[in-house]
């Protein structure tokens, strides 16, 4: 029998599991609990502060530094063009591959390969904090990713794999991306919770509904579109 994969398991995770930092999607900090019980009906894009704005990954203009952990060239080359493929959608990312050592920054995202996730059968897991305040998503932010990922998907895209569908859906939780949970969302993008059920609606990768969302969130702003 094939092990059913998800993406993220939230669903039944108890609040001890939480506490201890081992979330699923995006582990918010202990503040944020409520919040991931409030949108868990998967309905919403976004995840939401107190105040109900969307999350949002604030980088000051500057770069975001990633750095990836125990990977193969070939594998590495599989993640960044996830991460290539985000950054070319978004005007307010810049996304830079980089050697730990060189690193002075806390704008990091640390991306672990190889990890073993069999105690919450998940695929991947993101970690990051989050200002209630200010709906802000806090560096540095982590993502880990289950080990031995790389298995084709989609048998007509050879560039679809296990690993690229995992590390895109991941680092769109880092951009504040919610988990989607609902029926209505199955095929539609690659924020389904669920990889195997998304699969077999023929979604793997960012959709056009997801690329559309990227842009409207992080793509250029009016001003910017009026000044070209
Ligand atoms: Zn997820």
């Amino acid at each position: 029998m094939i092990k059913k994969r998800k993406l993220c398991k939230l669903a039944n995770i108890g609040y001890n599991l939480l506490k201890v930092g081992a979330c699923i999607a995006i582990c918010f900090d202990a503040m944020c609990f409520g919040n991931i019980i409030l949108n868990h009906s998967g309905d919403k894009r976004f995840y939401k502060s107190l105040f109900y704005q969307d999350a949002k990954l604030e980088t000051g203009g500057n770069e975001i530094l990633v750095i990836l952990h125990d990977f193969s060239d070939e594998k590495a080359y599989i993640v960044k063009q996830s991460i290539r493929e985000i950054d070319y959608l978004s005007a307010n990312l810049n996304y830079v591959f980089a050697d730990e050592q060189y690193i002075e920054t806390d704008q990091v995202l640390n991306i672990y390969n190889n990890c073993d996730l069999s105690n919450i059968s998940a695929a991947g897991v993101c970690v990051s904090r989050f200002d209630q305040m200010t709906a802000s998503i806090k560096y540095p932010l982590t993502i880990k990713l289950e080990r031995g990922l790389v298995n084709m998907v989609d048998e007509y895209d050879n560039n679809v794999t296990l690993l690229s569908a995992v590390t895109t859906h991941e680092v769109m939780h880092t951009l504040g991306f919610n988990d989607l949970r609902t029926d209505k969302w199955l095929g539609k993008s690659i924020m389904y919770w669920n990889i195997d059920d998304s699969s077999d609606n023929g979604v793997n990768k960012l959709t056009e509904s997801d690329k559309q969302a990227i842009i409207d969130k992080y793509g250029p702003s009016t001003e910017e579109i009026e000044k070209e």
